[in-house]
């Protein structure tokens, strides 16, 4: 048997941590050797530190680890990052510059220019920013949970017709908060319409991810206008999202059925451990996708889209949904050292 990668999660006591310490439980290629949270939980073994909040057992392996800083020297080959943004920010840079491999899930470093920020059915090209440090340590993003569902559905379609533009309104789900997340006197009874810098995170994520990487750096942008309006609705996992799509190309909802249909990427062609047979599972039901009953197609990794018609302005609009702590998040983040390991990317620090 191989020998698996040793890896160390940042912000491991977090609704995200928790989740990839969820999905590396029995991973073939991965093992957790280090732990890392906040100095209220350093010095304590995670089963102590940390209230699980997922379904199921805190597995047996990881209560035993005692939680470190956030700060070399780690005891693992490569580093998956679910920090608060703020904390992210240095102590990812500085990691990167002592060698490590960092997979980073936080927000800090997605819009850097030098880092790939990559969804792997999307623009796995994008992974050409892997030198963007002097020495061999680099980070590698995934997007806002938003960006990632809306992404992936819409990647079928600018691929063979051509975005124009998009709109999109969304509902997210009261785990994308983190915990404590939203006071429930807020929430209760109630819709918020407004999550502190979402909308622009959106905006910009997709603008990037549809741009074109060339020569190590981001040479263009996408073609197309992005406008999106986002909402805290009280469910605890699985993001929705309304969106209307003007396409380049004359096609009918037939053709646009099909494209989700038939969209598959690197991830099902080299047959990665996290990848869904299928992305985008398209539902025909009236009233599907719905969080409770989709968030976990796939594994949680698949984008469940559903209701979708061309509507009386020319647009093509559906939903889409997916779990936002899996694929909008721990399951991102691992997917692209999955993709990094198939492609030969040694995730071992060389200092
Ligand atoms: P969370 O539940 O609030 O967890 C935060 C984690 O960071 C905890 O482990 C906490 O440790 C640790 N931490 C906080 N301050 C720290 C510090 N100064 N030094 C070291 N560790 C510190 O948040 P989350 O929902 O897991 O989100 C984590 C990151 O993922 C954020 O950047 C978020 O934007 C991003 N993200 C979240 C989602 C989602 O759906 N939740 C989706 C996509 C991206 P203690 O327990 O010790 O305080």
């Amino acid at each position: 048997m191989t020998q698996r990668t040793r890896v160390g999660i940042l912000g491991a006591t977090g609704m995200v941590g928790q989740r990839f310490i969820q999905l590396l439980d029995g991973h073939p290629q991965f093992v957790v050797t280090a732990l890392a949270a906040s100095d209220r939980s350093q010095g304590t073994p995670f089963g102590d530190a940390c209230t699980w909040r997922l379904p199921g057992a805190m597995p047996q392996w990881a209560r035993s680890i005692v939680v470190g800083a956030p700060s070399g020297p780690l005891d693992c080959d490569v580093v998956f990052s679910s920090l608060p943004g703020d904390v992210a920010e240095p102590v990812e840079a500085t990691l990167a510059d002592q060698g490590y491999p960092v997979i980073s899930n936080s927000s800090s470093h997605r819009m850097d220019e030098r880092v790939p920020l990559v969804i792997p059915e999307v623009n796995p090209d994008h992974l050409c920013l892997l030198e963007q440090r002097s020495g061999p340590g680099f980070i590698v993003t995934n997007p806002n949970c938003t960006a990632i569902m809306v992404a992936l559905a819409l990647a079928p379609l600018h691929r063979m017709f051509g975005v124009e533009a998009v709109t999109l309104a969304t509902m997210q789900a009261l785990s994308g908060a983190g915990y404590p997340g939203v006071s429930a006197l807020d929430i209760t009874d109630n819709v918020l319409p407004y999550i502190a810098h979402e909308e622009e995170k959106v905006e910009q994520e997709l603008g990037k991810l549809f741009g074109t990487a060339d020569g190590g750096q981001i040479t263009a942008q996408a073609a197309f206008s992005v406008s999106a309006q986002c909402h805290r609705v009280a469910v605890q996992d699985g993001h929705v999202a309304a969106v209307w799509v003007r396409l380049r190309n004359q096609v009918d909802v037939n053709d646009v059925a099909e494209a989700f249909r038939t969209f598959t990427g690197p991830p099902q062609e080299m047959k990665l451990h996290s990848a869904p047979p299928h992305p985008i599972v398209l539902r025909s039901e009236r009233d599907r996708p719905q969080p409770r009953l989709d968030r976990d197609a796939g594994g949680g990794m698949a984008v469940s889209v559903g209701r979708l018609k061309r509507d009386a302005t020319g647009a093509f609009r559906f939903l889409t949904l997916s779990h936002n702590t899996i694929r909008g998040a721990a399951g991102a983040a691992l997917l692209n050292a999955e993709l990094l390991l198939a492609r030969g990317v040694p995730l071992r620090r060389s200092p």
